[in-house]
């Protein structure tokens, strides 16, 4: 064992060749505090490694801290749970049109705020305002940050120390600790909740209008589950009636706001902002990167005279949307508004992919690292939307005595891996693999299989 008095100083690790190298890519800052958080590490253990393999150690563990400090912790992965918007790896993938154009706002400068017509000030949101005018037939619109921002902006600047009615069965969490009741709070409304939590009737919402003075009356889409049994809910259009009849305004929170028919993909019908708008809501709330397939972004669209409100309310500017965001968000409108959204938003080529060409891919890759076995499997579409609904899939299943240790080695592959278990297999969903990681995740698994005890012997290629 190395004595700790043997330990090299930071002078003498400093004129060796390897630091050289370090000091040429790194600098002299970070390469100093790499050698000396190793040297105290060092220190601090209890027992050094051999002098024999002392130097090694030290050039690894710096190495290692270099390579940690300079590497983006965020990353590409790739999903293969077959968990189309998934929460925890981002959410929505966006288009390539959406990519080109992140690349060139971002990369120059931008009219974001310039009217390249008059030559003056112009206004950041105009750029996709017109868009959602036209895909969703509302009088205007408006992006923020997200759609918990677009929510608690309604809330504040329509409701702020004003009563708000809301069902009972509304009352919902959503993932990410954004909660419906917490959400009212904080705008500063006044919650009046009416109904019970698994039936609501039209004469709740009567009642509680004709007893007291109501200023809006909400309604939030369950995103996440449903309640099934004695239930019922009037619809939108009906609650809309009874409270525009005492001149007060509707908002509907529809999450993830899809604008094209999920039904048509053979999922549960997940409500539509066109529906809300024409049920009569008088602005509708939805996420950027939901089911529209586009940036993280809250967008509101509706009555031109409310939109104009929130624009001047105060907190709009703190919660405005980046100009990175506004360019992904154009471009993915103009794929609804020319009709290609199924074939060039990820999202929605995912939903639309037919089992059968999803067992395709899933048997060349299977013919390809000859392991696995093709299994019938369910893909979900996450993200807070259509609890409860499958879409079926073709699974490459994998076999293994330790499949927590397998999953654990993929998702240290470049770029992670991450799949799911399934019946005490490692399966993977091709449904969620982006084309353009095909290869990736191939060379990946071809890396990591052979360190990888197989249950049934399976040939390797
Ligand atoms: C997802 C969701 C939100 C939050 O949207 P973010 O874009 O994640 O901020 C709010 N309301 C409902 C009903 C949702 O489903």
């Amino acid at each position: 064992m190395t004595n700790l008095r043997q330990l090299p100083s930071v002078e003498r690790i400093l004129s060796s060749p390897q630091a050289a190298r370090w000091l040429s890519s790194y600098g002299r800052q970070l390469t100093l505090g790499a050698i000396r958080m190793v040297l105290d590490d060092f220190r601090s253990s209890r027992s050094l490694p051999d002098p024999g393999q002392f130097q090694e150690e030290l050039v690894t563990r710096v190495e290692a801290r270099l390579a940690s400090w300079t590497t983006p912790s965020l990353r590409e992965v790739i999903n293969a749970t077959g968990v189309i918007l998934h929460t925890n790896l981002g959410r929505s993938p966006v288009s390539q049109n959406a990519d080109s154009a992140l690349h060139s706002i971002s990369t120059s400068y931008s009219n974001l705020e310039y009217d390249l017509e008059s030559g003056r000030r112009g206004e950041r949101t105009s750029h996709v305002e017109a868009q959602l005018v036209r895909l969703t037939g509302a009088e205007a619109g408006l992006v923020v940050n997200n759609n918990a921002a677009a929510v608690l902006l309604t809330l504040t600047a329509l409701a702020n120390r004003r009563r708000v009615v809301i069902a009972r069965s509304q009352l919902v969490e959503i993932g990410g600790g954004f909660r419906i009741p917490d959400v009212m709070k904080q705008s500063g409304a006044k919650l009046i909740e009416v109904g019970t939590t698994n039936r609501v009737h039209l004469r709740d919402y009567q009642d509680a209008i004709s007893s007291q003075p109501i200023h809006l009356v909400m309604r939030a889409h369950r995103s996440n589950f449903q309640i099934l049994g004695f239930t019922s809910e009037p619809p939108l259009a009906d609650i809309a009636d009874v409270a525009h009849q005492a001149g007060i305004p509707v908002v509907d929170d529809l999450g993830s706001g899809a604008v094209l028919d999920t039904a048509d993909f053979g999922l549960a019908h997940e409500p539509m902002v066109q529906e809300s708008l024409a049920a009569g809501a008088d602005l509708v709330c939805f996420s950027g990167d939901k089911l529209l397939g586009g940036p993280q972004a809250g967008i509101i669209v509706g009555r031109a005279d409310l939109v104009v409100k929130l624009k001047k309310h105060p907190l709009t500017r703190a919660i405005r949307a980046d100009k990175l965001c506004l360019a992904a968000m154009s471009a993915t409108l103009t794929h609804y508004l020319v009709h290609d959204a199924v074939a060039a938003i990820p999202v929605w080529r995912m939903i639309a992919a037919r089992p059968e060409e999803l067992r395709e891919r899933v048997l060349k890759w299977r013919d390809r690292l000859r392991v696995g076995e093709i299994l019938p499997g369910q893909s979900t579409v996450g993200g807070g939307s259509l609890p409860g609904e499958t879409l079926p899939t073709h699974l490459l299943a994998i076999e293994t005595a330790h499949p927590d240790d397998f999953l654990s080695r993929l998702r240290k592959s470049n770029p992670p891996i991450i799949a799911r278990v399934e019946k005490d297999r490692v399966v993977f969903d091709p449904r969620t693999v982006l084309p353009e990681q095909e290869t990736a995740l191939e060379a990946g698994l071809r890396a990591v299989l052979p360190s990888t005890q197989l249950t049934t012997p399976q040939e390797l290629s």
